[in-house]
């Protein structure tokens, strides 16, 4: 029996080489997500929620290969932002608010456990790729309906 045959259908098969592998993944992903800022000496964290694999690579060196050919198919560029408060919209050049969800494009290295229930992915390194600023991509439906049911913001209608 081959390895892939021996693991099911629990594996990745990459974008560039079409190796099937299962650790570590590489991928390429894009998340609604915003930064939060606190007061003091805590470190600002980043709350997405939503995000979708759109790159799978079994390397640094596969991955490499495709991220330009990937970006542009999404119509943005890389320009590695930080996590704000403001950075620049990798596709009009304008302002990006990073308190605000906005669309961002990671690449990032997961450690992945197969389980017989449940999949485990631990991010080993992430590297931002771009954002889009609220004007080029707004919000979508499903992303602002968890933005409020996962806040505790409730609409009271008087
Ligand atoms: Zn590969
Ligand atoms: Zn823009």
């Amino acid at each position: 029996m081959s390895e892939a045959e021996d693991w099911g259908d629990n594996f990745y098969t990459c974008m560039v080489c079409e190796k099937t592998f299962r650790s570590p993944l590489f991928e390429i992903a894009r998340t609604y997500e915003r930064t939060i800022f606190f007061d003091g000496d805590q470190i600002p964290v980043v709350e997405p929620i939503e995000s979708e694999g759109i790159g799978t690579y079994c390397s640094t060196e596969c991955l490499n290969q495709d991220r330009d050919r990937l970006l542009t198919k999404e119509n943005v560029r890389a320009t590695f932002p930080g996590i704000g408060p403001i950075e620049v919209c990798s596709r009009c050049g304008k302002p990006v608010d990073m308190v605000q969800f906005h669309l961002s494009w990671t690449e990032e290295e997961l450690n992945c456990q197969w389980g017989p229930f449940i999949d485990v992915l631990q991010p080993i390194n992430v590297q931002s790729l771009a954002v889009v600023c609220q004007q080029c991509a707004p919000l979508s439906t499903t992303a602002i309906q968890e933005e409020r049911s996962s806040s505790n913001l409730v609409d009271v209608v008087a």
